[in-house]
């Protein structure tokens, strides 16, 4: 496998090659032979090949997942002997955070100050799930003087994780975490624009002691190796980050074996702004959470929800701050936001604008290409406003930077239109009334509320979608309900002759 440093990531010109899968402990060529291109979305050009499995793969991945499941990782290793690799995982993500960074970076085009953020991250998940390993109980279940009735928590055993290309290693830090720490195994398939950062964790994996088998990486495309993921009698769960229309194909593959299913998909998230609140304050986290990731963001504050009062002067100034967002290179200190991750993305971007232009939304800023940059997959943060809340802008998932901006007229119409839409992943809203804080909270169909603020992501808070945005919770004690099996066992304690009802 080839060597990868911080140096020679520098050298534009230079493609770089992971030519070999992680199986079992082992780095081995891909079956087919083929290496799928990934392109850096900030020049268009390609920068890396990575190793492209086929069912082939996913098949020795799967047996190598289950042979560790039923060997060494079940039956030889305590939990809290997984609790350290896991902490020791942690540790090699926070030194190796740079140089991840860059290769997410160069694969998705985020600024790297952003992707480092995001490996430092990942390793407060590693280390969160670490101290659970050994902290998962059972429970006494009281039923009478004559039976000890219990249960105990047991993994579920092979995990299939599939993920999409936003945040490849932050991702699958909430994937990977709570189920090894659940004592299951593993086999992750990374998304097939982002795959290389995906094999460096396995390096890590490698390097922290786990044994063979636990932690198996095929990087392929969606239809073929992820499909075999999905689809494999011997896998006993997948989780899935990625669209809804995926979901929907993996819980029909999944149905041969009934597998356990997680989905973590898109969102439409409503960000509500009501007349009484810190209007600085909503502006200012208004334009990072509705920007950042370069609107590639599952919890993007896509539909800003404006009371008429503060609705012109709200919009005006968050379309001022918009066209004062640095658009660049993802290596220039000074980027706020890089390009989008791929020519399709782009092309998805821009429709929706000219759809917005078609219908006649007020278009307050952005729309075209930033000045400048003629290569990569670049566009403007854009700022719709007068959105009709039933068009397509309002309604779908974008995934880039455009911003619709709706004025309300009370709290129940900004209910209605938070709750109108096929997704319920996050919502926020802003106010200084703490009755209406908690009232509107409990009235909002999404996994997460915040308020006064947008998106809180700790390990330790639940996070997953009500509706089309998901099954399943990640993230917090929860997850681990997610990750486990839960047997009731019960003895009988009684000395009396059993009662019969055959017996006459
Ligand atoms: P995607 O659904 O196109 O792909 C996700 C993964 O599924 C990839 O690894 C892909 O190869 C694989 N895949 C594709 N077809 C498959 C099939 N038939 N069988 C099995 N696997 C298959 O999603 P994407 O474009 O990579 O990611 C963007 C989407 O992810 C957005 O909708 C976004 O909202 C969502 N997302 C959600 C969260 C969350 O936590 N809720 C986080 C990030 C992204």
């Amino acid at each position: 496998m080839t060597d990868t440093t911080a140096s020679t990531l520098d050298r534009a010109d230079q493609v770089r090659t992971w030519d070999r899968l992680y199986i079992g402990g082992e780095w081995v060529p891909a079956h087919s032979g083929r290496l799928i291109e990934s392109i850096d979305p900030s020049t268009e050009q390609v920068w890396a090949l990575v190793a492209e499995a086929d069912e082939y793969d996913v098949d020795a991945a799967v047996a190598a997942a289950r042979a560790a499941f039923d060997g060494p990782w079940r039956h030889a290793t305590t939990p809290a002997q997984r609790g350290v690799l896991l902490y020791r995982l942690a540790e090699l993500l926070r030194r190796d955070a740079g140089r991840l960074a860059e290769i997410e970076s160069r694969d998705n085009g985020k600024p790297v100050r952003d992707t480092t953020g995001e490996m430092l991250r990942a390793a407060d998940w590693f280390t969160f799930y670490a101290g659970l390993a050994d902290k998962l109980r059972g429970a006494q279940v009281p039923v009478s003087e004559d039976a000890h009735a219990y249960t105990i928590r047991q993994p579920v055993g092979v995990v299939g994780a599939i993920l999409p290309w936003n945040s490849p290693i932050s991702l699958s830090s909430w994937k990977l975490a709570p189920a090894l720490a659940a004592g299951n195994t593993v086999v992750m398939k990374p998304a097939e624009l982002t795959s290389s950062s995906a094999l460096e964790l396995a390096r890590l994996v490698e390097e922290a002691g786990f044994p063979p088998g636990v932690v198996n990486v095929v990087p392929g495309y969606g239809g073929v190796a992820g499909a075999r993921l999905a689809s494999h009698p011997d896998v006993d769960k997948v989780s899935f980050t990625g669209e809804h229309r995926t979901a929907q194909e993996i819980m029909r593959q999944a149905a041969g074996n009934l597998k356990r299913i997680s989905f973590e998909c898109g969102g439409k998230s409503p960000y509500i702004v009501f007349a009484d609140a810190d209007l600085d304050r909503a502006l200012a986290v208004a334009v990072h959470s509705g920007f950042r990731s370069t609107g590639q963001s599952c919890s993007l504050a896509s539909r800003v929800l404006v009371e008429r009062p503060v609705y012109e002067e709200f919009a005006a100034r968050l379309a001022e701050r918009a066209a004062r967002i640095r658009v660049g290179m993802p290596f220039d200190p000074r980027t706020h936001i890089g390009p989008q991750t791929s020519r399709a993305q782009l092309e998805k971007t821009q429709s929706f604008i000219e759809d917005g232009r078609r219908a006649g939304f007020r278009l307050l800023t952005g729309g075209g290409r930033p000045a400048g940059l003629d290569r990569g997959y670049f566009v403007e943060p854009t700022v719709f406003a007068d959105v009709d809340h039933d068009s397509r802008m309002a309604q779908e998932e974008i995934f880039g930077p455009v911003l619709s901006v709706i004025p309300f007229e009370s709290e129940d119409d900004a209910v209605r239109m938070a709750n109108g839409t096929r997704y319920g992943l996050v919502g926020g809203l802003w106010t200084s009334d703490v009755r209406r804080a908690h009232r509107v909270a409990a009235r909002i169909e999404t996994g997460l509320v915040s308020v006064n603020t947008f998106r809180p992501i700790l390990p330790s808070l639940p996070y997953g979608g009500f509706k089309l945005s998901g099954i399943g919770r990640e993230n917090g004690l929860e997850v681990m309900a997610e990750y486990t099996e839960t047997k009731a066992v019960y003895v009988d304690l009684s000395v009396d002759e059993p009662a019969d009802p055959f017996a006459d």
